[in-house]
């Protein structure tokens, strides 16, 4: 039989990444954060100053990326390597944010990447965050769901975060950036940001991530 997977979509700041992470506790199965690909490959466009639109020049360095997801047993936090750097902190930048939506846009870069992701699905179960993972990564996933929220809300969220590091933020310039984002991410030609025909939708807007797991949980023992 096929190992299971579970799909979990929808634009940032839905609350993908913590629902994800408290299904994987649970489930005690492993994560594929790839928006993290993305990151790390616009970072590594970045240093080897690879403009976003040298589609020639990036399905090379998708398809040979030297990242490595690894887990701290210390902390038992995730750490991303790339190219012998540790660059997990340095991917999560609005900046790092735009440049992987330009790069994620460009088909034959998303087909270079694909092989990586489906490679996290081992006999342990695996929870996929990001855009197509129930659309076109792994479309035969047992169960999907798709988390959305008003972008304001989503603004919000990330302003919270980013403000306890950074007190020059302007919640007005992130709103900006997340539509921006979310313009991109759902008009694109290949894999855009649309619910599987088969998702489930959940709106967070007005439930914080206790309540989003509890939710989420409760639909997926529901559909088993
Ligand atoms: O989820 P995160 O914000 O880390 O993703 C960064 C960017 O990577 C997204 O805005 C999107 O353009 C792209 N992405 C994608 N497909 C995925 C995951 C992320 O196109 N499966």
């Amino acid at each position: 039989p096929v190992s299971p997977v579970v799909t979990v979509d929808g634009p940032s700041g839905a609350g993908k990444g913590t629902v994800c992470r408290l299904l994987a506790e649970k489930l005690g199965w492993d994560v594929l954060d790839s928006g993290a690909i993305y990151r790390v490959l616009a970072l590594a466009a970045i240093h080897h100053q690879i403009s976003t639109e040298n589609e020639a020049a990036l399905v090379p360095l998708a398809a040979n990326l030297d990242v490595q997801f690894l887990i701290d047993s210390e902390s038992n936090s995730s750490k991303i390597v790339l190219e012998g750097e540790d660059v997990t902190k340095r991917i999560r930048t609005e900046e790092v944010g735009a440049v992987a939506s330009k790069v994620a846009a460009l088909p034959r870069v998303r087909e270079a990447l694909l092989r990586r992701q489906r490679a996290f699905r081992t006999e342990n179960g695996l929870i996929a965050d990001g855009r197509d993972m129930g659309t076109v990564v792994f479309p035969d996933a047992q169960f999907k769901l798709y988390l959305t929220a008003s972008a304001q809300e989503r603004a919000n969220r990330r302003y919270m975060e980013l403000k306890e590091s950074d007190l020059s933020v302007k919640i007005e310039n992130i709103l900006a950036d997340i539509e921006a984002r979310d313009e991109r991410d759902m008009n694109r030609s290949i894999a855009p940001l649309v619910p599987a025909a088969d998702a489930i939708v959940v709106d967070t807007t007005k439930l914080n991530a206790k309540q989003v797991f509890e939710h989420v949980y409760e639909l997926y023992t529901q559909a088993l």
